[in-house]
């Protein structure tokens, strides 16, 4: 037998076991939430699920230390991105070592973080913890951050609310306070067919739809001069996405139909209902009237799909006071990505982004997380178990 394994050692050894779950998020996530149960279960630990509304993905919530008091949440998601069209060197999901590099999907993004926690799971659970330690598995981060607000609803109906939230998405080990939110918009634009030799007895959704692409640039350009240069985003303002359009049958009939998809990412200082207001009231002023001139069945439509609320950085939050206390680290930065932080800090729980491995990592073939990174994380869970048995706040 060889000796007993460090800690360290058995989070890698966890992130071996959960890589080989193909949880992409279009997948039901239940293989990896069951075995993480039993092996909660085997530890004395409970655990509770909440259900999407096909039951085929869950969340799983789990405390250990007292159950009537707040806590700290341990965040992370267990849904990955997809692997396909990528070309990767080894199969994605089993976990393989080059050299000081884990690889395998997720190993950043972020099951890296999850592991490290549950291989904590028997230390804490030894522990005569006085601050409750939290897990938080979510599913569907990766498809918009909606898998998560169940199990917040649930926190906010059933449970004391947590002092902070942790949320380890792969942040290198610094501290992240802050994040840009996330809209995603979709329009169509319906005009009316004709030939184009006759273009004014048709309405043009494509020129429609070029006019109100010109009226988001113009406000793109706006944010960008009214910046702040030192909010510590990269870019200092609210970006707008513009990534697919289509529209139009032949270049010699007048297209009935324009649509594009385009959306937000926010600065937490910005409003994005406004921004989006902004929009519409333009549409509705100087687009609609004129295709309802030629006929009223013309008309354009805008639907949201995603929402993600930025994280307003708070320096003076618990949860950067907690991590500024258990690292040293005295400064903490901002990300242009969404992620799930924001929505815990609308619903009252303060968040800071703060995890093993790079996001740089995250998404790509080929992603991996170095060893490193798994054995700085599990010393960080160390000294947050050993605040949360000997301190408290
Ligand atoms: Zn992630």
């Amino acid at each position: 037998m060889n000796a007993a394994k460090s800690i360290g050692e058995e989070c890698i050894a966890m992130l071996g076991n959960l890589i080989a779950y193909d949880t992409t998020s279009v997948k039901s996530n239940l293989q990896l939430i069951e075995h993480v149960q039993n092996y909660l279960n085997d530890l004395g630990i409970e655990s509770h699920l909440t259900f999407n509304k096909e039951n085929n993905k869950a969340n799983l919530w789990a405390t250990i230390g007292p159950p009537d008091k707040g806590g700290i949440v341990l965040s992370g998601h267990t849904d990955v991105v997809p692997v396909a069209d990528q070309n990767w060197t080894s199969d994605p999901f089993s976990i393989v070592q080059r050299g000081d590099r884990l690889f395998g999907r997720g190993t950043s993004d972020m099951k890296g973080f999850v592991a490290c926690v549950l291989a904590h799971a028997a230390d804490m659970k030894r522990r005569d913890l006085k601050i409750p330690l939290h897990f938080a598995f979510s599913y569907d981060e990766e498809v918009g951050c909606t898998g998560v607000l169940g199990l917040i609803d649930d926190i906010i109906d059933n449970r004391p609310l947590p002092i902070a939230v942790i949320v380890g998405e792969p942040t290198s080990m610094q501290i992240i306070g802050g994040n840009k939110g996330g809209r995603t918009l979709r329009t169509e634009v319906h005009g009316v067919d004709g030939h184009s030799s006759r273009p004014e007895l048709g309405a043009n959704a494509i020129m429609a739809a070029a006019r109100i692409i010109g009226f988001i640039e113009n406000l793109q350009n706006r944010l960008r001069d009214k910046a702040d240069p030192d909010n510590g985003f990269v870019p200092p303002y609210t970006t707008i996405d513009l990534g697919m359009i289509s529209g139009g049958a032949a270049n010699n009939v007048i297209p009935a139909l324009c649509e594009f998809s385009w959306g937000f990412r926010m600065i937490p200082t910005d409003d994005v209902e406004a921004l989006e207001a902004e929009v519409l009231q333009f549409i509705d002023r100087e687009i609609t009237p004129s295709l309802k001139a030629i006929s009223p069945n013309a008309s354009v439509i805008t639907k949201r799909g995603i929402d993600i609320p930025a994280l307003l950085p708070d320096e003076n939050s618990p949860a950067e006071f907690l991590l500024r206390h258990l690292t040293g680290l005295n400064r903490s930065g901002r990300v242009s990505y969404g992620t799930e932080a924001g929505h815990f800090q609308k619903a009252g729980m303060p968040g800071v982004i703060f995890g093993p491995g790079s996001i740089k990592q995250a998404h790509l073939p080929d992603e991996y997380i170095e060893v490193d990174q798994m054995h700085q994380c599990s010393e960080f869970l160390t000294k947050l178990t050993d605040w949360a048995e000997n301190e408290g706040m």
